[in-house]
């Protein structure tokens, strides 16, 4: 079972601490979102999963973790200054506007070349509020927030703009070759960074699905200009099919959607979204899915527009601006190029949503009353171990729980909670997901041993405090994520 919607989500969210709407005391701040002490725990441990997977345990990738502001010239040779935007209408009945290209209508069906504003004027393009197809011609608006640099920089001084980036992807472009020396890197090998990224979203919405600022999992791997890109595109796909399979989710609820070549990226030769099902509860089974994240071959566009040698038709430097030439010499061919690149880009707040609406289910207790269980990977789960007692009023049973707990600690993330009756505290613990509940009763004081309870099963086991943290770290193990080397 799986969520219903994405408002379920919301609500248990706000109810247990995973996610709160920003700014909410002065009314909120359009599609901006806090993560409260369990979500930020849940984002740290996919983050987390995500760096072990390929910076450890694969030995053909690097880390970095390069600037949010960066200057301005990366983003007018990465293109993003004059084509990173969004075509924009506005419904001339019920007022929207909208981003054009999400409307239906918009592509015309078999893909290829068109014009956007003929399929305007036509009314082939239908607004996604009222449904009436009397829209504007589209126009384009930049999606990088400007910002200024320095105190005494005026409003707008053009040798004070900068950007927040839109992607982490160009700190890695530039670092491309500080990376492969300080390293001592051989052609293939990738270069991956988590961080956050923002766009100012012409359509922002949909909880944490899109928001203006929100938080990139990229890695940027370089090969050879001869090595069999759209087949590493697939590798590289299966992978993360893989991967996500490993989190937990269920492969029933992702799809692949090979973009249209008129829909690509500047940068872009071949992309494969990997889609997840955000919206189960549409019945158009076209409209369920929304991007999770997308695997591009970016060619050797980036190095080589940052680079300072490349020259047009006329043998002007492309770019006189840079004073480096992010080239690569191949020792074994003493050939020097420009290495490609396939690009995995992920969302960190995409897969925070995909895994808790996967991970939702209902259960009903003998009493016939509903129950949500998490049933987060354990790997995942913000809390692994809740010690619970159950009687708070006995300072033995209490003084032993919280002995427990701090004895779990450097192992695994454990809590002590007695707020409430033990039937309230295990419902409190199955809704946010935690793997186990330990209970420590009046008998635990004579035979050293607690109750520990599963979240998914509600089985109960006896198990002796001195076995319990090996017990406890074996039962959450059986989360292993492979990471077999792409050829
Ligand atoms: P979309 O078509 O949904 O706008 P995109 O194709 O522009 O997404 P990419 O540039 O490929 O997205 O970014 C890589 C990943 O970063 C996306 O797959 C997504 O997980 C995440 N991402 C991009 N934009 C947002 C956003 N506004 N809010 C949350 N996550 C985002």
């Amino acid at each position: 079972m799986t969520a219903p919607n994405i408002d379920t989500i919301v609500s248990l969210a706000k109810r247990r601490g995973f996610v709160f709407p920003s700014s909410e005391i002065y009314g909120g701040l359009g599609s901006a979102w806090d993560y409260g002490p369990l979500g930020v725990e849940l984002a740290n441990n996919i983050k987390q999963a995500w760096w072990r997977w390929l910076v450890y345990e694969r030995d053909d990738i690097e880390g970095v973790d390069s600037s949010i502001i960066l200057n301005r010239l990366v983003w007018k040779y990465s293109g993003h200054e004059a084509t990173f935007h969004d075509p924009l209408v506005d419904c001339r009945e019920c007022k929207s506007r909208m981003r054009a290209d999400k409307l239906e209508g918009y592509f015309p069906e078999g893909g290829g070349q068109f014009d956007a504003n003929a399929r305007l004027r036509e009314g082939l393009v239908k607004c996604s509020e009222c449904g009436s197809t009397n829209l504007t011609e589209e126009r384009y608006f930049n999606m990088m927030f400007r910002t200024r640099l320095g105190a005494l920089a005026d409003e707008d001084d053009p040798t004070a703009l900068a950007y927040l980036r839109p992607e982490t992807a160009q700190g890695i472009f530039i670092n491309f070759l500080n990376v492969q020396t300080a390293m001592r890197r051989k052609l293939p090998f990738g270069i991956a960074q988590v961080g956050k990224s923002f766009r100012n979203e012409v359509t922002p919405g949909n909880f944490i699905l899109r928001t203006r600022e929100f938080e990139q999992m990229e890695m940027e791997y370089f090969v050879k200009p001869d090595a069999e890109h759209f087949k590493l595109v697939d590798e590289w796909v299966t992978l993360y099919l893989e991967w996500f399979k490993g989190l937990g989710i269920d492969t029933a609820n992702l799809k692949l959607h090979e973009v249209p070549k008129g829909e690509l990226a500047h940068y872009s030769k071949r992309t494969v979204d990997i889609m997840y099902r955000y919206f189960p509860e549409r019945a158009e089974e076209e409209r369920q899915w929304e991007e999770l994240m997308g695997i591009a071959y970016r060619t050797d566009f980036d190095l080589r527009s940052h680079s300072n040698k490349p020259t047009d038709e006329d043998g002007k430097r492309v770019n006189p601006d840079s004073t480096e030439d992010l080239s690569y010499f191949d020792e074994s061919t003493k050939q020097r190029f420009y290495p490609h690149v396939i690009e995995p880009a992920a969302g960190v707040n995409r897969t925070v949503l995909a895994v808790l609406m996967d991970a939702y289910s209902e259960k009903t207790n003998d009493k016939g009353e509903m129950r949500v269980i998490l049933k987060l990977s354990p790997q995942l789960a913000p809390i692994k171990a809740a010690i619970l007692p159950l009687a708070k009023n006995k300072p033995e049973i209490v003084g032993m729980a919280r002995a427990i707990k701090r004895s779990l600690q450097p192992v695994l993330r454990a809590v002590y909670d007695d707020t409430g009756g033990i039937g309230k505290l295990y419902a409190r613990q199955d809704e946010i997901g935690t793997p186990f509940c330990v209970t420590v009763d009046h008998q635990s004081l004579e035979d050293e041993a607690v109750t520990v309870r599963d979240r998914d099963t509600w089985e109960q086991e006896r198990v002796k405090v001195s076995d319990l943290a090996e017990h406890l770290q074996k039962r959450l193990k059986p989360y292993p994520i492979a990471a077999p080397e792409v050829s």
